[in-house]
């Protein structure tokens, strides 16, 4: 029935989401690392590599997740995919319809027996200090600081 249907899509849909969600933080995980090693080409007495590997730590978990929720979106579709020449194959298969080689997996199970996401899929965002560098940007003076009007009071001096 399409109920059924539409809960796969639903699960896809949600598996593709948490991949956007991880790939943004990638994005500002980058964009933070390239900020900190700027800030130690400033000033050689700094040592940002705690706070860069940090991160890096964290995109490869990131990285990682992504991976296996795209495994789980395959599943979804009733596919996995060959660990030597990377074809999609039915989950049932024994062998890569392709290049022959085993799936050790012996994925025989039904897509349905799939463990509902867990909480460790959640970036661990707060593991990662970002008030440690300071903001490079130099802080732009507008000099929009126009002339005191001239507050002549010439009129209205009635008594
Ligand atoms: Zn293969």
């Amino acid at each position: 029935m399409p109920i059924f249907q539409d809960l796969k899509g639903k699960n896809i849909a949600n598996f593709q989401k948490m991949i956007d969600e991880k790939k943004n933080t990638i994005r500002k995980y980058y964009d933070e690392i390239g900020h900190l090693y700027y800030g130690q080409y400033k000033d050689v007495n700094v040592d940002m590599t705690k706070d860069i590997n940090a991160r890096c730590e964290s995109i490869s978990n990131l990285y990682a997740e992504i991976e296996d929720l795209n495994v789980k979106i395959l599943r979804e579709r009733g596919l996995k995919k060959c660990a030597v020449c990377a074809t999609e194959n039915n989950l049932s298969n024994a062998f890569c319809f392709k290049c022959g080689a085993r799936f050790d997996d012996s994925d025989a199970v039904p897509a349905d027996v799939i463990a509902p996401p867990n909480a460790s899929a959640t970036p661990s965002r707060n593991s990662v200090s970002t008030e440690s560098y300071a903001a490079a940007e130099p802080v732009a003076a507008d000099d929009i600081e126009a002339p005191a009007a001239e507050e002549t009071a010439a009129e209205g001096t009635e008594e």
